[in-house]
């Protein structure tokens, strides 16, 4: 854990530092994107608060976010997949005929809708076709992104923070780098929640 924090300062302060220098570009580049503006307001408010206050600011919303992932079920994530989802198709053929056939249920307690497809006739849940698919814990999967993707640990950081095997944390690290978007809609969607 203490090698783990000493490299989440070092990057804090590079961060800072990239951070600072985003900030002279846009503002050149402001005037071309009169489109994109309202979407980088809200990120610039976001700089703005990180570089008046000092790294001890940010440790706290580090710290807040990671006991906000920690406190919550399988179910809460699930919940939050399915907003960002939609509708839900066949992953096989694309089809939405689809017919609810179930549920299955979770180690953890948490129940995940199982489908079959009319079109071709194959079984699924909800969570196939999407990055979550075949993944056992969906909180812990969160919990990796936010390491790997806010933090930019490595998989042996995190490995020694989940405690996990070398070779599991590596292919949930890999799941999310592959779906970088993905996940950072989840963990913004269940950061900003209430
Ligand atoms: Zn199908």
């Amino acid at each position: 854990m203490k090698r783990a924090e000493k490299k989440k300062k070092k990057k804090k302060k590079k961060k800072k530092k990239k951070k600072k220098k985003k900030k002279k570009k846009k503002k050149k580049k402001k005037k071309k994107k009169k489109k994109k503006k309202k979407k980088k307001k809200k990120k610039k408010k976001k700089k703005k608060n990180s570089s008046k206050n000092s790294g001890e600011k940010m440790r706290e919303e580090v710290i807040l976010d990671i006991q906000k992932l920690l406190s919550l079920s399988d179910e809460e994530v699930l919940n939050a997949v399915r907003k960002l989802r939609g509708e839900v198709i066949c992953p096989y053929c694309g089809s939405r005929e689809i017919v609810k056939i179930g549920f299955i249920n979770r180690k953890s307690g948490f129940e995940v809708q199982r489908f079959k497809c009319k079109n071709c006739g194959k079984t699924f849940n909800e969570l196939d076709g999407t990055p979550l698919s075949g993944v056992h814990s969906l909180r812990r999967i969160v919990l990796i992104a936010y390491f790997a993707l806010y933090l930019k640990f490595t998989p042996s950081t995190i490995m020694a923070i989940v405690d996990l095997k070398y070779p599991t944390v590596v292919r949930l690290y890999k799941r999310v780098i592959e779906n970088k978007e993905f996940f950072n809609e989840l963990l913004e969607l269940l950061l900003n929640e209430q």
